[in-house]
């Protein structure tokens, strides 16, 4: 016999919850229940495209036959949205950043362990492919022992012009971008201590939230991550740049443009020096090519709808959760000592 449809709501159909509304057309088992929006220009917008629109919060709510709900409003409404829902007996998942602090997302846990509802959060960044191949990279050991990890986003048209530039709709980069970065370090780097966190914020297209960040964790192995997000950079540097004994490789982009170099054979002896401007060099001179070998990246595919199938089966109780609430809980505090060591001009001690 086949299994009922699970059936999802979205609270909140802006850019994001309308991404999700295409995409869970598209996966086999979960069905749209309906949307819900609080302005009238996206309830009109979800008529348009045929989606049952519920009048109010409550009304979805009171729905019985709705099992998960979707948050993927502005991040200050993921607290009160996911805790009402939870208790209405609905399943959860929170658009990401979960919420704004760790004090908050105790009580969105608690709400989970008091209700029994599940809850976790869209980390939908643990799918990307240039972070999966760099994974990859990192796990089997293809570059030798890594000593630096730097991992960047980088654009130059400031903070989008709406609610993610005010503070107390949770605006700015370290929780919009940096959730994603610092949650896919966390897990690259997993049953490994972060020890120390100095991070800088910029603040060039606007005062009231960060518009960028630079922040390096130097992990109890000795590795160390910088991890950046930056909205005024007209030039961008690698997506991903990893630095092991052997090898460095680099992902330029989002295309998965990038290669692997590593050292063949023996050093060269006698390095022909470099002559620059004003010296010479023959520590920095380029390699000779029968010194080194490229290699293609060892490109990892994945598929999104993995995320939804995850939350379906955990739901059922036959799968793990992918997303734990531990991992999204480290990752908050995480942005907290961000915060506090961009604001101190000093490193946090973390574990
Ligand atoms: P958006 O402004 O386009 O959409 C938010 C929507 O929520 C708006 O349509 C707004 O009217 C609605 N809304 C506000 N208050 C509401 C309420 N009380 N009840 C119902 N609806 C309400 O913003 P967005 O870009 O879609 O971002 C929404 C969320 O998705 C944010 O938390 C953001 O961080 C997240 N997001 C995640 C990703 C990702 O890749 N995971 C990408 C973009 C955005």
């Amino acid at each position: 016999m086949s299994q009922k449809d699970m059936r999802i709501a979205i609270v909140g159909l802006g850019g994001m919850g309308d991404w999700h509304r295409q995409l869970i057309e598209s996966i086999d088992g979960l069905t749209l229940a309906g949307t819900y929006d609080i302005r009238e220009e996206r309830q009109e917008y979800a008529r348009e495209k045929k989606v049952n629109v519920y009048d109010s919060f409550e009304e979805l709510l009171a729905d019985k036959s709705v099992d998960l709900c979707l948050i993927a409003t502005p991040n200050d409404l993921h607290k009160p949205l996911a805790i009402a829902a939870m208790k209405a007996g609905k399943n959860v998942v929170s658009e990401k950043p979960v919420t704004l602090s760790s004090a908050d997302l105790q009580e969105m846990i608690d709400a989970s362990k008091e209700t029994g509802m599940l809850f976790t959060v869209h980390q939908n960044r643990r799918w990307d492919e240039d972070y999966l191949t760099m994974k990859k990279i990192y796990e089997e050991n293809m570059l030798g022992e890594v000593f630096r990890i730097e991992s960047r986003v980088h654009g130059s048209r400031g903070i989008p012009g709406d609610w993610r530039q005010e503070k107390e709709h949770g605006g700015g980069m370290v929780l919009d971008w940096g959730v994603h970065l610092l949650d896919q370090i966390l897990l690259m780097m997993e049953g490994v201590k972060l020890k120390k966190v100095y991070a800088t914020m910029t603040y060039v297209t606007n005062q009231l939230v960060d518009d960028g960040f630079t922040a390096s964790l130097l992990f109890a192995n000795g590795t160390e991550v910088i991890v950046e997000v930056g909205t005024s950079n007209f030039v961008n540097l690698p997506r991903w740049y990893m630095l092991g004994s052997n090898g460095t490789a680099v992902i330029e982009d989002w295309n998965l443009k990038g290669e692997i170099v590593s050292a063949k054979g023996q050093n060269e002896k006698d390095v022909v020096p470099v002559i620059t401007a004003a010296g010479l060099t023959k520590t920095m001179a380029p390699r000779r090519e029968d010194t080194i070998a490229k290699a293609e990246l060892p490109a990892v595919k994945s598929d999104i709808r993995d995320f939804y199938r995850n939350v379906m089966k955990a739901i059922r109780g036959e799968e793990e959760i992918i997303v734990k609430l531990p991992e999204v809980a480290r990752v908050m505090r995480l942005m907290e000592a961000i915060f506090e060591s961009a604001e101190k001009k000093q490193a946090i001690d973390f574990e």
